[in-house]
This record gives structure tokens, C-alpha cells and sequence, in this order.
């Protein structure tokens, strides 16, 4: 037996526990993975809460990764004691996910943990890291250099903003950090960032043009943030948008992309082509730096899982927030 959350919905209402399976519970799968850490990303705060409609069957164990050991495999790929990482794929989602002590999984969707990262490492990277790179990689595509000027990013104390900001000031790029927490300044001038900006200066409605500011930008938030962030790009300056942590919305005009060429890059890291992610995961294992990393983790028990979920979509969690399961 091992414990494990589980989100059900049995008369329409959603509720949440920490349990105890079996591993004859399990969904179907060709490998099973002995889970060592799991971490809390935002959509496993929308899951757990319920606030957005993240899950899409019920009974459901949430957790969009996690890192461990396979115990059994009939993927060729793969065999008992190989350390693996698995990040989205519809997991957390519609198929049984992290925030448990096994998953069986498709092993199509796993990816073997960098020789550089323990299994805490892995997850302390996670979702949010993993997608950092993705965008920091989508920059490059679109010629984004650190010649070229400053990159701004959005929501910069966050899982995602942390490493983003992280990995971007390692590569020699000008970072400029919007928070909407102050009193992060320091812990984010300590991941390389060279100025900080208030969020509050991009949460209000801007012109569709604004003064030529930014080469790059990762952007978390969507809405009107990134509207202004848009607007102040400059000319045939790269976005690379990943979140909604302000709105789904996007209340923009075409002005940038017309007048300046501006190129609206999107990132999604749950359908991700194998390869990217192979790419994104070994650069991580290259570039990251790993003090910086370990200063923006937190570790929480998977029993205080349900009560912490609520803080993220308050914004007021800092950087990664990783879940031992069975530490290995
Ligand atoms: P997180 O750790 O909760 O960070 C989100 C950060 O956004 C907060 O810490 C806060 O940073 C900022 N924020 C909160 N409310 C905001 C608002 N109203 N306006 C502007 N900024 C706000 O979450 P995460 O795991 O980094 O994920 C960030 C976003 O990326 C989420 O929307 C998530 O769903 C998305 N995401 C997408 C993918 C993908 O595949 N596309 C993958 C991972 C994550 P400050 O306090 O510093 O402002």
C-alpha cells in the first residue's frame, strides 16, 4: 500500500484526501515507477482546488510529474531501476499522476533523469523548469541573443519566473524581473536578475504601442501583462507566453506584430515532442546552476499537499515547491 491524493467528485462536488492504494488501483500502463519526488506546480493547484476545470476524469490522483524509479517495464526503453522523469502528457489530468508513491505510466512518456540531476534535483526543476527552458530554447529559435538587449519576466518569483530568470542571467542575458511581491527583490536579484520591475506598472490597461523596451520575454502571466509587454517590445522582439496566472485573456491589437514585428511565440510543455524534451532536459542539466536552484525550493510533506494548494493561485508561493514521496 502507499498513500496518495486522490480528487474525487461523486455528487458533483469536488472533494480532496491523502489515502492509501495499491498498486492493483493503478491505471493501465506498460511501467511502473516507484515515485521519489513529486512537486506542486500552479495546474495541480487548479486541480486540487477545483478553481479551473483541470481535471478531466474522476477518481483522479493529481500531480502533472514526478521523478523515480521504475520497479516493472515492458517498454523496451526502459527496465527496473532506471531513474526517470515524467512532465505532462495529460497526467494530473486524465491519467493517474505524482502525488503518490507509484504510478504506472505509459513509458512513451517518460524521459531518463540527466546523469547530472538526483531524483530531488529533477523535481525541484519540475514542470515549471522544464517549461522555462522550453521558452528560454524558443527565444533562441527566434534569434533572441544577449547581445540583442534586455528580456523581461513576468511572474518572475514563481516556479516557472524563477528559473526562467535563472537560467536567462547564466546565458548573459539582461534580466529585468517583474513581481508582484517586493520583498522578493533580493531573492531575485540573487537568481541574476539585473533590475526588478512592479507588476503593477503592466497591470493596468497601456496603449497598443508602447516605448521599444524589451529584445525577449518570457511571459506567465497572459492578460493585460502581457498585453503591455507586447506593446513594449522591441522591433522583431520574441514572446514567449506560457501562462495565465492573470487571465486567460489576451486584450491586445495587432500593432506590434504588423509595426515592429513582433513574434507571439507559444510554449506548451504537456504535448511537447519527445525530443524537445530530451533537448530542454539535457540543457538544463548543462546550464542550470544548482545553487541558484536549491534557493528557490521548498519541500512540503505530500500530507500538508491539499492545504498549500490554495497559496498559488494567491501568487505567494516562491519558486519550487517539491513533495518527497520515496526519497531515493
Ligand atoms: P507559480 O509558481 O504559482 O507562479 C506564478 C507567478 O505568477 C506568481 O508567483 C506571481 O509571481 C505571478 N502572478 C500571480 N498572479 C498574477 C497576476 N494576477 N498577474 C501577474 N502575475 C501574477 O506558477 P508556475 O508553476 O510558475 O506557473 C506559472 C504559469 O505558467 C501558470 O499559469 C501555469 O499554468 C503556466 N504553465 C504553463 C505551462 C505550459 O506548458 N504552457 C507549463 C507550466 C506552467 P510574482 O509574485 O513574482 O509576480
Amino acid at each position: 500500500m502507499f498513500d496518495a491524493i486522490v480528487i474525487e467528485k461523486p455528487d458533483g462536488e469536488q472533494t480532496v484526501r491523502l489515502t492509501q492504494l495499491g498498486t492493483q488501483d493503478l491505471p493501465q500502463g506498460d511501467v511502473l515507477v516507484d515515485v521519489a519526488f513529486s512537486t506542486l506546480n500552479y495546474k495541480d493547484a487548479l486541480a486540487i482546488t477545483g478553481a479551473s476545470p483541470v481535471v478531466r476524469s474522476f477518481p483522479m490522483i493529481p500531480g502533472v510529474d514526478f521523478s523515480g524509479v521504475v520497479r516493472e517495464s515492458g517498454h523496451p526503453e526502459f527496465k527496473p531501476g532506471d531513474r526517470v522523469i515524467l512532465n505532462g502528457w495529460g497526467v494530473g489530468e486524465k491519467h493517474w499522476g505524482g502525488l503518490a508513491g507509484q504510478a504506472r505510466v505509459k513509458g512513451d512518456w517518460l524521459v531518463p533523469v540527466p546523469e547530472a540531476f538526483s531524483l530531488r534535483q529533477a523535481m525541484a526543476i519540475g514542470t515549471a523548469g522544464y517549461t522555462a527552458m522550453l521558452c528560454v530554447m524558443a527565444l533562441e529559435r527566434h534569434g533572441v541573443r544577449p547581445e540583442g538587449g534586455e528580456v523581461v519576466v513576468t511572474g518572475a518569483a514563481g516556479g516557472v519566473g524563477s528559473v526562467a530568470v535563472a537560467l536567462l542571467a547564466a546565458r548573459g542575458y539582461t534580466v529585468a524581473a517583474v513581481t508582484g511581491r517586493p520583498s522578493e527583490s533580493e531573492y531575485l536579484t540573487g537568481l541574476g536578475a539585473a533590475s526588478i520591475i512592479d507588476r503593477a506598472e503592466l497591470s493596468v490597461p497601456g496603449r497598443p504601442l508602447a516605448k521599444e523596451r524589451w529584445a525577449g520575454a518570457v511571459d506567465v502571466a497572459g492578460g493585460v501583462v502581457l498585453a503591455n509587454v507586447i506593446a513594449a517590445m522591441r522591433y522583431r522582439g520574441v514572446v514567449a507566453a506560457c501562462g495565465l496566472a492573470a487571465s486567460m485573456d489576451l486584450p491586445t491589437t495587432v500593432a506590434p506584430f504588423i509595426l515592429r514585428g513582433v513574434t507571439l511565440a507559444g510554449i506548451d510543455s504537456v504535448m511537447c515532442p519527445r525530443p524537445d524534451r530530451v533537448a530542454a532536459w539535457s540543457r538544463l542539466a548543462e546550464e542550470l546552476d544548482m545553487t541558484s536552484l536549491e534557493a528557490m525550493t521548498t519541500e512540503i510533506p505530500l500530507a500538508d499537499v491539499i492545504e498549500r494548494a490554495p497559496a498559488f493561485l494567491d501568487g505567494k508561493v516562491r519558486g519550487r515547491v517539491i513533495v518527497p514521496i520515496n526519497p531515493m
